[in-house]
């Protein structure tokens, strides 16, 4: 099982320097699919904050593009004043889209019980009462087919 670890984290600073070398205010994710292989994204920001979109919506756009699974997912900030990166735990609307891939998906999220702050868990147990759920015809998650892919 592919977890958010300390490669994928590593992935998502080395895009949000690419893209924004020096920023003290950035985000960046960066994903591992099911083959293995890495999509990086960064937040779309926009003067109306309204049609801004988070930096996972990137890889999981282009992810699905490929008709690819996302595994485990990690969104990474850096924010004025604090040293280093800040894992994100993802949004409400991430754990949406990301839920297409099911219960399993791992997610990099905020954990102050961590010595580095942050752990990687499944979709399942950062949303153990999904909306969804009430629709799967297993009980637990939606199938891939249900959520229309
Ligand atoms: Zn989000």
């Amino acid at each position: 099982m592919m977890e958010a670890d300390q490669n994928l984290f590593d992935r998502a600073v080395d895009q949000m320097t690419l893209r924004w070398p020096g920023a003290s205010e950035a985000v960046a994710a960066a994903a591992y699919l099911d083959d293995g292989s890495i999509l990086t994204g960064v937040s779309l920001d926009n003067f109306n904050a309204a049609m801004n979109l988070c930096a996972e919506t990137g890889p999981i756009c282009e992810a699905y593009s490929q008709g690819r699974r996302i595994v485990a997912s990690i969104c990474v900030s850096r924010e004025p004043g604090r040293d280093g990166f800040t894992v994100l735990s993802p949004c409400g609307a991430c754990q949406e889209r990301l839920a297409i891939w099911g219960p399993t998906v791992e997610v990099g999220v905020s954990d102050a019980s961590s010595s580095s702050g942050w752990s990687s868990r499944p979709l399942l147990a950062v949303n153990p009462y999904y909306w969804a759920a009430a629709f799967a015809e297993d009980d637990v998650w939606p199938s891939a087919a249900q959520h229309g892919s």
